[in-house]
């Protein structure tokens, strides 16, 4: 796919991520949409996701970010990233109405695509990774750079995953000759808590409990447990990463009340369990080693129903693809 083919004589532009947008979302769609008004001045191009978090701030431009849409509107062209149609956050309906529709995503719960134009590669580390790819070498100035970097920066968890490959590195050596101050981004938009979000993590560590043998463990936080500390889904980042570095855990889950008898579901994995598949199951969805989901009932329902799909596979008693 050619972008700015893809996006000629179009008079209006919209790009969209997913709904609580993460690094990968934000600095893939910022990267875009920097890319995208650079060389196509005479046109209309919005952005539009839920507010970013403050730590996103070092991000140029990030204040040119809508969080409202008028549904009305009808793009030439809109495109969806690092993400499928139902999870568009704040610009679902323009998507759909829009004259050309084009998806970009790494999730392979998202395989097919839910584009008129689709570019999805489930091997890929990030959105940002194929913006970049996308927009080639010769597109790029610093600050277009510095988003795409974040972003594969925040879905490898800093090249550490396994979604990391030799041509993540690459784009990465070339993305920070432009110069951008990467150890700051790295330390003020992925390390970086603030004292809440520290407290808040070290609440869910005390309270997390192993199961299996230890090869499971989980941690819920409850809305009344939220509120206590005035704390919102920005500040639950990090948390189930840090579940699963603890020794010998294959599988970690982390679940935060969103309403009643509602949990938003993150699941990571280690190196055997396809969480993708369990959240799939559950009508979620996302990577292989990372996925979530949200799901129904009381915490130890959710736990529950969750273990025993885990279970399964530590055991070898059900497909891991
Ligand atoms: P999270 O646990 O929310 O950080 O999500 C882990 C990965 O799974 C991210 O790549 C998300 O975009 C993806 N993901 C989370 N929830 C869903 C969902 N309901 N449907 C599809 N993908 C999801
Ligand atoms: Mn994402
Ligand atoms: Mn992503």
């Amino acid at each position: 796919m050619n972008l700015l083919e893809e996006c000629k004589g179009a008079g209006s532009i919209g790009i969209g991520g997913h709904v609580r947008p993460d690094g990968d979302c934000i600095g893939s769609c910022m990267g875009l949409y920097l890319y995208l008004k650079k060389e196509l001045p005479q046109a209309d191009i919005q952005v539009f996701l839920e507010k970013p978090a403050d730590i996103y701030g070092c991000i140029s431009r990030i204040g040119d970010v809508d969080s409202t849409c008028d549904e009305q509107k009808k793009f030439d062209v809109f495109f969806a990233l690092d993400t499928s149609a139902d999870r568009i956050g704040v610009a679902g309906t323009c998507f759909k109405m829009a004259g050309k529709r084009i998806n970009i995503d790494h999730h392979i719960s998202n395989e097919n695509g839910c584009g008129d134009v689709n570019f999805v590669d489930p091997s890929a580390s990030s959105t940002s990774e194929l913006v970049y790819r996308l927009i080639g070498s010769e597109g790029l100035d610093r600050d277009i750079a510095e988003a795409l970097y974040m972003g594969i920066v925040h879905d490898t968890g800093c090249f550490q995953y396994s979604c990391t490959s030799p041509s993540t590195l690459r784009a990465a050596a070339d993305l920070i000759s432009y110069g951008f101050d990467f150890s700051r981004l790295i330390e003020e938009t992925f390390y970086e808590k603030n004292y809440l979000q520290a407290q808040i993590l070290g609440r869910a560590l005390l309270e997390s409990i192993r199961f299996m043998d230890g090869r499971c463990v989980v941690s819920a936080l409850s809305r009344k447990t939220l509120d206590f500390y005035g704390a919102g889904p920005q500040d639950l980042e990090g948390i189930v990463s840090q579940l699963r570095s603890i020794k010998g855990v294959e599988c970690a889950i982390f679940l935060y009340e969103t309403g009643v008898q509602e949990y938003k579901v993150s699941l990571r994995s280690s190196e055997k369990v396809n969480v993708a598949a369990i959240a799939s199951y559950f009508g979620g969805g996302g990577h292989i080693r990372a996925a979530g989901c949200t799901m129904m009932g009381t915490a130890y329902d959710v736990i529950n129903n969750l273990s025993l799909h885990i279970e399964r596979q530590l055991d070898g008693r059900d497909e891991k693809e």
